[in-house]
């Protein structure tokens, strides 16, 4: 496949430290971008990373057609660039896609597209322990056209950010049993950058009541949990690990997730993915063997809650002497920052 390179003539590199920067706010030297029109992809460069000239009729900003993924780059102890799980990514992009009635992106431009950008700006990928480059790729609708209808030509972009350890102290959650993130039959399972857009009114709300962040629930009853603002959500009760299963599409089915399951099950515990609702989370609760709740996503990796509330009933966790998060957690990064065996085959080596 051609992908144009256009290079920096000098880098950014020079004027910054890669230490303890914080997420999301800086960028590499390059970015990939690609045009779709007339049903095909063209224009496949990799080039100085720079504002975008758009036509403010661009539909996306009016109609939201426009998905993303979250992936994460490291350096390995042999000095090589290693990518988790990039292929799992690579396909729930298509299936947020296909959901918004947004083309497909072939294989060879999201993997190899993605593969040649870190390769050119793999001096961004920081060394430092719980550091990492953060792979940012989207897609969106361009028509520069107002009437509501599917756009004919749309962006694909990655862009990459280095970040330092992601701040995730133990967060306190509210179980929402009003507004609603995802309903069957509707995006919830999708990356689609309008669910970010609709959840953050409730976020706010819960804010302001001294919470972090909060559990969706499901839309019909408010009884049944989903998953947490950014993150998909995991209960250790008794020796078993349970999280809300996907068959509703009501739920991102999370990389993190999936590994995370992975990863449970070789520490001896049972995994299930179910329904669960509030009220079997209380009744574990009374009984005393709810023992942790934790959050999982590709940026922050394990998230421990230290206080769950519903209505007034207030579920509070001993975080500081929970052994699962901290064991889960510590595994994941040691296998991603390559100081613990691969044997699933989650690193991609660029
Ligand atoms: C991205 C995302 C997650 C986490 O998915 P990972 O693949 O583990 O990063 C969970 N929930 C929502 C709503 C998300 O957008």
């Amino acid at each position: 496949m051609d992908i144009n390179i256009t290079r920096v003539e000098r880098s950014k590199l020079n004027e910054m430290s890669l230490e303890n920067i914080p997420f999301g706010r800086y960028y590499t030297d390059h970015m990939l971008e690609a045009d779709y029109e007339n049903g095909e992809w063209k224009n496949i460069e990799i080039k100085p990373y720079q504002p975008l000239l758009m036509e403010p009729s661009t539909a996306a900003l009016h109609y939201g057609q426009a998905i993303f993924e979250g992936i994460k780059a490291y350096r390995g102890k042999d000095g090589n660039a290693y990518i988790f799980r990039p292929q799992d990514n690579f396909k729930r992009f298509n299936i947020s896609a296909e959901r918004m009635q947004m083309p497909q992106v072939p294989e060879d431009i999201f993997m190899e597209g993605m593969r040649m950008l870190i390769d050119l700006d793999r001096n961004w990928i920081p060394e430092n322990k719980d550091h990492s480059l953060y792979i940012r790729p989207f897609m969106f609708s361009s028509d520069p056209v107002i009437g509501v209808k599917p756009s004919d030509s749309y962006k694909f972009m990655i862009i990459l950010s280095p970040a330092g350890p992601y701040y995730n102290a133990p967060i306190r959650i509210y179980v929402e049993e009003k507004f609603v993130r995802a309903a069957p039959g509707g995006v919830g399972y999708a990356k689609a950058a309008g669910n970010y857009g609709a959840s953050m009114f409730a976020t706010a709300q819960a804010k302001k009541l001294g919470y972090d962040q909060v559990l969706w629930t499901d839309a019909y009853e408010h009884k049944y949990v989903q998953e947490i603002g950014t993150m998909n959500v995991f209960f250790i009760i008794g020796d078993t690990a349970i999280t809300p299963s996907l068959e509703e599409g009501t739920i991102l089915n999370g990389v993190t997730r999936e590994s995370a399951m992975t990863i449970l099950k070789e520490m001896g515990f049972k995994v299930q993915e179910k329904k669960i609702s509030v009220d079997d989370l209380m009744d574990a609760h009374k009984a005393g063997i709810l023992y942790e709740v934790f959050g999982t996503g590709t940026a922050a990796t394990i998230t421990q809650i230290k206080e769950l509330r519903y209505k007034d009933y207030v579920m509070e966790f001993d975080v500081d002497n929970s052994k699962t998060a901290p064991e889960l957690k510590k595994r994941l990064t040691d296998i991603r920052e390559g100081r613990a065996a691969d044997k699933h085959g989650w690193m991609y080596k660029i």
